[in-house]
C-alpha cells in the first residue's frame, strides 16, 4: 500500500471538530499510515496520550504546529514540524495565544458596534463544548456563535461578511513577527514551513517572504489545482526547499474538505522527522 501522510490537521484543542483520538481512528480508517496533527498555536493534542494509540493503530506520528505570524502586515501561518514536546517553544506558544485573546476582544468589540452582541464568556463556553483542556479560540468559534444566535446563516457567511481580512469586523491583532517564529521554531531544531502560500495574495510579501530561512513550503493542499501546486513545487526545488502537504481537515467547522485529500510520501515524512 501506498505510503500516504497527512501533514496538516485541526483538533478540538483549537478549531477543528475531532478530538486527537478520534482523528488518529479516522486516519487509520481512510488507510493513512502517517499524521502530523497541526493545531493552531498549540501542541496540546499531543500531550493527550497520543502516542500510544498510534503505536497500536501503526500510524506514524509526526508532531507539529500551525503558528500565527505577521508579515509586513500580512497574517502568515508558519507550520512547524518535529516539535519536541516540554521545550522552550511551549513558553512562547502561551504568548502566541495570549495576542490572540487580545485579538478576539478586539473583534467582539467590532461585532457590538454593529449590534452583534457576543461575549468572551459565550465565546468561551462554546468552546468548551467542543474543546477539552486547553482552549484556543480563534475566528471560526466567533464564525459558529454568530451563526448560533442568528446572526448569519453560515459560517461561511459570518467570514465573508464580517470575519474575513478586509470585512467589517476583521482585526488582524498584535502577532510576532514571522521571522521571530521561524527562529523560535529552529531555536529547538524543529522545520519551519511557509503553510499555504497560494493563499498569500500580496506579490511583494511573497517574493519577501520567500528570501526568509524557511526549511520549506506546503506545496501540496487541500483541493488545490494541479497547476497551481505546480506552481510551488517548482518555487521550492529551485530553492532546495522541503516540500510538504496536507489536507487542513477541521471537521464541521470546514465540512467540505476530507482528511487525507492532500498527503506526502514516507521520504518527506522521514525527511521533516530527522534532525
Ligand atoms: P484565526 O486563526 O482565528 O485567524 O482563524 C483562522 C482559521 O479561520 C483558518 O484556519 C480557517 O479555518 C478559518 N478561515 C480563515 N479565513 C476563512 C474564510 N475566508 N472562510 C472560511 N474560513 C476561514
Ligand atoms: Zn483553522
Ligand atoms: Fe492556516
Ligand atoms: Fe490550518
Amino acid at each position: 500500500m501506498t505510503f500516504k501522510a497527512d501533514l496538516h490537521c485541526h483538533t478540538n484543542h483549537s478549531d477543528g471538530s475531532f478530538t486527537p483520538q478520534e482523528l488518529l481512528n479516522l486516519a487509520k480508517k481512510i488507510g493513512l499510515s502517517g499524521l502530523s496533527i497541526t493545531d493552531h498555536d498549540t501542541i496540546a493534542a499531543y500531550y493527550d496520550n497520543i502516542f500510544d494509540l498510534a503505536k497500536k493503530l501503526n500510524l506514524q506520528l509526526l508532531t507539529g504546529v500551525e503558528i500565527s505570524s505577521e508579515f509586513n502586515g500580512v497574517s502568515i501561518h508558519v507550520l512547524a514540524y518535529n516539535v519536541p514536546l516540554n521545550s522552550k517553544l511551549d513558553d512562547f506558544l502561551q504568548l502566541v495565544r495570549e495576542k490572540r485573546y487580545q485579538r478576539n476582544r478586539l473583534i467582539i468589540e467590532k461585532l457590538l458596534s454593529k449590534n452583534m452582541v457576543i461575549t468572551e464568556e459565550e465565546l468561551i463556553n462554546l468552546a468548551k463544548e467542543n474543546q477539552q483542556g486547553m482552549t484556543v479560540i480563534g475566528r471560526p468559534h466567533i464564525a459558529k456563535l454568530l451563526l448560533k444566535k442568528g446572526y448569519v446563516r453560515s459560517i461561511q457567511e459570518a467570514f465573508d461578511k464580517y470575519l474575513k481580512k478586509g470585512a467589517s469586523c476583521y482585526a488582524s491583532g498584535s502577532k510576532f513577527s514571522t521571522i521571530e517564529v521561524i527562529e523560535k521554531v529552529h531555536e529547538v531544531n524543529a522545520k519551519a514551513i511557509l503553510a499555504h502560500p497560494h493563499a498569500i495574495k500580496e506579490k511583494k510579501v511573497i517574493n519577501d517572504l520567500l528570501e526568509l530561512p524557511f526549511d520549506g513550503l506546503e506545496g501540496y493542499y487541500s483541493r488545490l489545482y494541479l497547476h497551481e501546486e505546480k506552481k510551488w513545487i517548482e518555487i521550492a526545488e529551485k530553492k532546495g526547499w522541503i516540500i510538504t502537504g496536507g489536507s487542513d481537515f477541521h471537521g464541521d467547522f470546514k465540512p467540505r474538505i476530507p482528511l487525507g485529500c492532500s498527503w506526502v510520501s514516507d521520504e518527506v515524512f522521514n525527511e521533516l522527522q530527522c534532525l
